[in-house]
């Protein structure tokens, strides 16, 4: 049995392959290298983070507190730094016995000697290797950008130092922060916005493509999103123009940011959320297989083309739930992906059946679902709509190959009685169907249905058609036709990290 196991990265992947290993080998050394300062943290809530601080939101905790004085503050009132700990902070390590070496980023690794080298030069050696190192932000080349994050007026919104940079930014008197610009939609930029937005910053928001949050819409449902960032979310959004410049004034402050045929926006503050790009380089010179413009490819074992050596999470390739070797940067897919690394590495050979593309985001309280691909070759589209939800559809051959659901389910709608379930699984319906409703769940725990039927590839009768552009997809007759158990409306938030950590299995 292998005895030195060692890990590279120490986000979901890491935490859930150090359980895995720990479950069939109380033995074996487990070193954990992390370029970071924590331990295990959840950046999906980072927003939450970002507001903990900004007087609006401290008004509002003194304010809850003084009226509910024996209930905890609800998290989407703000979460300090040791809420994003998702796996309970050092204790974790502690309890599975791992070294957990905090700021020691691995420089590269050597195949043949089996051993990782550090920054600092320290060696590690190892048995058997994972890679779980994530992305990291790419900074878009045009000129000016990092010269702004230089002098701390661009940031990046990734990880908790990221969040700090611009809450001190916020903070401090000497700079101005009134006004933001953010560059690219995703939803990290979505994230960033609403932190500033908890600020009071005025934000204007820069998509190159002509769609927000492009991987989950297409136009008709970007166009509900983006009026709903404006009204509601209050900030100002341009599709369809990129940032060319980063402008300074005399005094070397922030003049504003070069767009498109649009001229200058003034700013005083940049986020850039532009892209990532995973932490592949850190194979360069071995012989662990990368993909081209993509990640490190691996099994279903996630077992890279170096039998010792494992990847999982945003630095992998690994094969979705149809087959195909991709990068879906999500954290389930890391989840998954760590736990059945840490399997194999501890000699059990567990399969990956494959990552889920699919993912939740809460914009601005409003909650948006995309399964598969919007943009995915389909010939036909399939709209339906309701008081709470609208859900596009979109099929190839009649078969589901992505949809965008927007809105909320309530609990109501489900008609839980008509199942005569247990009453335990009664509550666990409930239970994930309450967190949904409040800012710390996504609202879509009823969207699983459709993503069951992408999973499915559910050839749909006119009858099923019929009943989905009716809106009426969580009739009776609607079930009982796709027979959709009542699982399936819990499924999608128990296997999509939507933001809040609750909704995360711990
Ligand atoms: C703001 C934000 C919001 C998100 N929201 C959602 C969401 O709602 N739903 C969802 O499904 N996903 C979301 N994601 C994506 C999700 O967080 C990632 O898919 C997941 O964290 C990837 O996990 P990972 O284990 O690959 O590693 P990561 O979480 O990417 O962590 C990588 C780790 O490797 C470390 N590292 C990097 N280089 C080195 C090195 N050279 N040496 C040592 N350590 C290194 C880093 O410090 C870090 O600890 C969000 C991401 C962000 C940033």
């Amino acid at each position: 049995m292998a005895s030195k196991m060692l890990i590279i990265g120490n986000g979901p992947a890491t935490a859930e392959a150090i359980e895995a290993i720990r479950k069939f080998n109380t033995d074996a050394s487990i070193t954990v290298l992390n370029k970071e300062p924590w331990p295990a943290y959840s950046p999906c809530p980072l927003a939450l983070y970002g507001w903990n601080e900004s007087p609006e939101y401290q008004e509002a905790r003194s304010e809850w507190s003084e009226n509910h004085p024996d209930e905890r503050v609800p998290q989407m009132l703000g979460i300090p730094r040791e809420g994003l700990f998702w796996k309970g902070g050092m204790a974790f390590y502690e309890r599975h016995n791992v070294d957990l070496r905090l700021s020691t980023p691995a420089k590269s690794i050597d195949t043949s000697r089996k051993v990782v080298i550090a920054e600092n030069g320290e060696e590690f050696e190892w048995d058997k290797l994972l890679i779980a190192a994530g992305a990291t932000t790419f900074w878009v080349p045009i000129p000016g950008l990092a010269e702004a994050r230089d002098k701390g007026l661009a940031h990046a919104f990734k990880t908790i130092e990221d969040a700090d940079s611009v809450i001190a930014q916020l903070r401090d008197p000497d700079r101005a922060s009134a006004r933001a610009l953010v560059m690219g939609s995703g939803p990290i930029g979505i994230e960033a916005s609403e932190t500033l937005r908890g600020w009071d910053v005025d934000v204007t928001m820069v998509e190159l493509v002509d769609t927000v949050l492009p991987v989950m819409t297409d136009q008709d449902s970007s166009d509900i999103l983006k009026e709903h960032m404006e009204t509601h979310g209050g900030m100002r959004v341009i599709t369809s123009q990129g940032a060319k410049e980063v402008v300074f004034n005399d005094d070397g402050s922030l003049k504003g940011v070069e767009v498109g045929d649009l001229g200058l926006i003034e700013c005083d503050l940049i986020i850039n959320s532009a892209g990532q790009r995973p932490n592949t380089w850190l194979c360069d010179g071995t012989d662990i297989e990368v993909a081209e413009r993509g990640g490190i490819l691996v099994d279903r074992n996630m077992r890279t083309s170096n039998p010792d050596v494992f990847s999982a999470g945003d630095v992998a390739q690994f094969y979705d739930v149809v087959g195909l070797q991709r990068m879906i940067p999500l954290w389930p897919n890391a989840v998954v992906g760590g736990r059945i690394a840490g399997f194999n590495m501890a000699g059990k050979p567990v399969v990956n059946k494959g990552g889920i593309d699919a993912n939740a985001v809460n914009v601005f309280e409003l909650p948006i679902a995309a399964g598969g691909s919007p943009k995915a070759e389909h010939d036909e589209t399939l709209i339906g709509q309701n008081a709470d939800t609208w859900v596009k559809m979109y099929l190839k051959d009649s078969i589901v190959v992505g949809f965008t659901a927007i809105g909320t389910v309530r609990e109501e709608e489900l008609n839980l009685d008509a199942y005569n379930l247990p009453e335990e699984q009664m509550a666990e319906i409930r239970n994930a169907f309450a967190r949904g409703q409040n800012r710390e769940g996504a609202g879509l725990e009823g969207n699983g249905i459709f993503y069951t039927l992408l999973r499915r590839k559910q050839v749909l009768s006119d009858e099923m058609k019929d009943l989905i552009r009716l809106g009426d997809f969580r009739s009776r007759s609607f079930r009982s036709l796709f027979a959709i158990d009542q699982h399936d409306f819990v499924r999608l938030p128990e296997r999509i990290g939507v933001r809040g950590q609750e909704v995360y299995p711990r």
